[in-house]
């Protein structure tokens, strides 16, 4: 093992940024090692990760499936542990660096926390928890003097643009999105959008969740609220600039009138790199810009479309208090609802918004109020599809 080496524990390693991030640490050289891996299904290629990286752990979030599987091939230095609360339990362990937060939606909440309440820097991916818990979460990581360094391509843009000024220097943030595959869609093709359809990002591969949350541009709502909280700008100066590209990643602009962007091709290994080695950097495997063939890069405002979901997203960045983790777990449930073939595309962002308006507002909630309020939005989507 080398000298130095950043021991980390990759919670959600057979996802699509767990699965980066194991390609990030086999190139470092050593530099970087998984301590921990996790899944809550996909036990074949877990096992496999386990043979390749010899993790102490690997947690299985599912206990009675993982019952089912024979688990006799795992490395024999590696212990499985199940059940969700395993891996709470890893991310707290005294051999564990940093925590890689890739669980996706709500499922990354506790063990987020754990790892920030016990003074893990996080390598923060799993962005519904910073919608949901946006003010706590950095308040917890404020208090325990540790550091949340962003995966989401945008936030790393961004936390890499802020450091060519100061915090009162800023003007503005500036949130490139893609625009998702129906960007130039009519409302009316809109209605007619199939599952099939929405799952085919154009730039990105990623997860089903965030590529419908991509296509309905809930995405770039969820990602306001998260740079809300995780650089605690007002969201009245941050703006979304769509860029079907995915090259210029976010950018900050200063009150100077000066735009820093940060650049590179469509590739997660880069982000989630930064973030392992930050405050270095070292010779990784993204894709490179190549500057010898000709290119162009557009930048549009969003489309009419597109402002409904961006709206929610500015709403709850301004308010604050409950209004994220209603969102979240309002459009978690909407999603999965249009993924179970029960809810038109078109209705998952008219679905949130009717829940955000419903419930009843409060603006300093406790933790345990926020997942009681993400089971009561569940619930009020399981009736509107219903009804
Ligand atoms: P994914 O669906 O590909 O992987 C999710 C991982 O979480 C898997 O390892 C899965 O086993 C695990 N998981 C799922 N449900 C779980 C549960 N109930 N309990 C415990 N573990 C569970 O998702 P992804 O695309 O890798 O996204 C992960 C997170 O990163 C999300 O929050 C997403 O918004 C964020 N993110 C992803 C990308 C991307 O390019 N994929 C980019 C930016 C941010
Ligand atoms: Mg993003």
């Amino acid at each position: 093992m080398a000298e130095n080496c950043k021991q980390i524990a990759v919670l959600g390693s057979t996802g699509s940024i767990g699965t980066s991030a194991l390609e990030v640490i086999a190139a470092s050289g050593g530099r970087l090692q998984a301590i921990a891996l996790s899944a809550h299904s996909q036990f074949d290629r877990l096992l496999k990760q386990a043979q390749e990286f010899q993790p102490r752990w690997v947690v299985v979030t599912d206990p009675q499936a993982a019952e089912a599987f024979d688990w006799s091939a795992l490395p024999v230095d590696t212990e499985l542990l199940t059940g969700s609360e395993a891996l709470c339990e890893v991310a707290i362990r005294d051999e564990v660096d940093l925590v890689l937060a890739a669980i996706v939606g709500r499922a990354g909440l506790e063990s987020t926390w754990a790892a920030i309440e016990n003074k893990k820097p996080v390598a923060l991916a799993n962005k519904e928890t910073m919608v949901m818990a946006g003010p706590l979460v950095t308040k917890l990581a404020e208090e325990r003097d540790t550091v949340l360094l962003p995966v989401d391509s945008e936030h790393s843009a961004i936390f890499q643009a802020l450091q060519s000024g100061k915090s009162n220097e800023v003007a503005r943030l500036v949130l490139t999105a893609s625009g998702g595959p129906f960007r130039d869609y009519s409302t009316e093709q809109l209605k007619n959008v199939t599952i099939a359809e929405a799952l085919d990002h154009p730039v990105w591969e990623m997860g089903p969740k965030i590529t419908i949350d991509s296509a309905t541009m809930m995405n770039k709502a969820l990602e306001i609220v998260e740079a809300r909280w995780m650089f605690g700008i007002n969201a009245e100066r941050i703006e979304v600039a769509i860029h079907p590209q995915s090259v210029v990643h976010s950018m900050v602009e200063y009150v100077d009138g000066s735009v820093v962007a940060q650049l590179s091709p469509p590739d997660m290994r880069l982000p989630i790199q930064v973030a392992f080695d930050y405050p270095h950097r070292f010779m990784g495997i993204a894709s490179r810009m190549d500057w010898q063939h000709g290119f162009s890069l557009d930048f549009w405002p969003p489309s009419e479309s597109q402002l409904p979901a961006l709206e929610l997203g500015h709403q709850c960045a301004s308010a604050g208090g409950t209004s994220g983790a209603v969102l979240n777990a309002a459009n978690e449930a909407a999603v999965g609802a249009f993924l179970a073939g029960e809810l038109h595309f078109t209705e998952i962002v008219p679905a949130c918004r009717s829940i955000l308006e419903m419930h009843s507002f409060d603006a300093n909630p406790t933790l345990s109020q926020l997942i009681k309020l993400d089971r009561w939005a569940r619930e009020e989507v399981t009736r509107w599809v219903c009804a």
